[in-house]
């Protein structure tokens, strides 16, 4: 048996995540690989935690990458800062706000729900009444660019109201990040974690953290151990820190971590506003030609995010059809919908490398072309002519 070869095609990703992938990341990931205790990789480590500072706006010493994707970073907070019985107030108006309540419960936490419908935003008014109704509560957890809805969740006000009632936070950046303002100092968060493979545009295997002294301090005053050995973040830091020599922990992902060097300088190149704008100007084009098309948007304006589209699935299209043709014809992929949003959105998705007009252009002549040949009638035509009208 001959085995399939390694060939992927070149897509444009525009789904949930992974984004696409600069040339310039995958190269350097394909440079020789080197011991990851050897000085060279020492000094890269200090320049990509310098780097993660400014992404995150922190100056918070523990400012690390994890080996493993976003999740393993939402999981390293819950396994550091909850101890059994500790109750967790956690905000949840969607697919990962769920993930988040059930990390926090493996991890032995008493969890308070916060909720709001799928596709509407946290209300902070209603966060505020579960911390007085629950005045023992340790932590205040929630998503701040929750992608499966396409929602943005008042990060600030969430942190400091967590700050004002002694509470710590935990904030969900994995989709925000380098997409839209994080501001880990600003808010006054104290756990702040990330992506790889949205809008910092690396691929899929890392995550980002960062966490605040006072984190810090409760995970050293903890009564109980941390129950996971490869998350605890006391023995990662003997290897992330280097005081005295940096210690063997485990063998870190050296080519995967040469990639997230890339991509930090990238996005240091670019700059943060910069960066954020491209995202802005992308959506709002792809926002006037979908509606140009006929379709609607599912979120409200006030609380949409730029780099994850929810978009209404009209009566009568058959969505997993749509998504063939866009994968198989034109190499684009688009997101399906999850749990109650199942059949009835599509997540499209404009993170990092992929927010860029010529993609957006791209996306609308395909799906333009294909509604039409679904029996959904649309000018295409007339939709690109909208996306030069914002441009002007
Ligand atoms: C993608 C995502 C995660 C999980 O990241 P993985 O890299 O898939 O493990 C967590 N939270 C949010 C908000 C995400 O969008």
């Amino acid at each position: 048996m001959t085995l399939p070869c390694i060939e992927p095609r070149d897509r444009l990703l525009m789904g949930p995540g992974p984004s696409n992938v600069h040339r310039r990341v995958l190269e350097a990931m394909s440079q020789p690989t080197i011991g990851h205790l050897d000085p060279i990789f020492s000094d890269m480590m200090d320049a990509v935690k310098d780097l993660l500072r400014k992404m995150f706006q922190t100056r918070n010493a523990l400012t690390i990458p994890l080996s493993g994707p976003g999740s393993v970073a939402m999981e390293t907070c819950f396994v550091n800062l909850v101890e059994p019985h500790d109750e967790v107030i956690i905000c949840i108006n969607g697919a990962f706000g769920e993930r988040m309540a059930d990390v926090a419960k493996r991890c032995g936490g008493t969890v308070f729900r916060v909720d709001a419908p799928w596709g509407q935003a946290i209300d902070v008014e209603a966060a505020k009444e579960a911390i007085a109704a629950n005045p023992t509560a340790k932590i205040l957890a929630f998503i701040h660019a929750e992608t499966s809805t396409g929602v943005c969740n008042d990060a600030e006000a969430l942190c400091r109201l967590a700050n004002e009632r002694g509470l710590l936070s935990i904030a969900d950046a994995v989709t925000s990040l380098a997409g839209i303002p994080v501001n880990a100092d600003g808010w006054q968060a104290d756990a702040v974690y990330s992506g790889t493979q949205k809008c910092l545009s690396c691929p899929p295997g890392l995550s980002l953290l960062t966490m605040s002294e006072k984190a810090e301090a409760k995970i050293r005053q903890r009564k109980t151990p941390i129950q996971s050995w490869f998350m605890d973040l006391s023995l990662l830091m003997a290897y992330w820190d280097g005081e005295g020599g940096r210690t063997y922990h485990h063998t870190a992902p050296v080519n995967a971590i040469y990639g997230l060097y890339q991509a930090l300088r990238d996005v240091q190149d670019e700059g943060l506003e910069a960066r954020w704008s491209r995202h802005k100007t992308a959506h709002q084009a792809l926002v006037a030609a979908l509606e140009s098309l006929g379709l609607d948007m599912v979120v409200d304006e006030a609380v949409r995010l730029p780099q994850l589209n929810a978009v209404a699935i009209p009566d009568g299209v058959d969505d997993a059809k749509v998504r063939g043709i866009l994968i198989n014809d034109h190499d684009i992929e688009i997101g399906a919908g999850l749990g109650p949003f199942a059949g009835k959105i599509w997540r499209v998705g404009l993170m990092g490398e992929t927010a860029r007009l010529e993609n957006v252009r791209r996306l609308i002549t395909a799906l333009g072309s294909t509604l039409n040949a679904m029996d959904f009638k649309c000018d295409t035509d007339e939709a690109l002519a909208r996306i030069e009208d914002l441009n002007d």
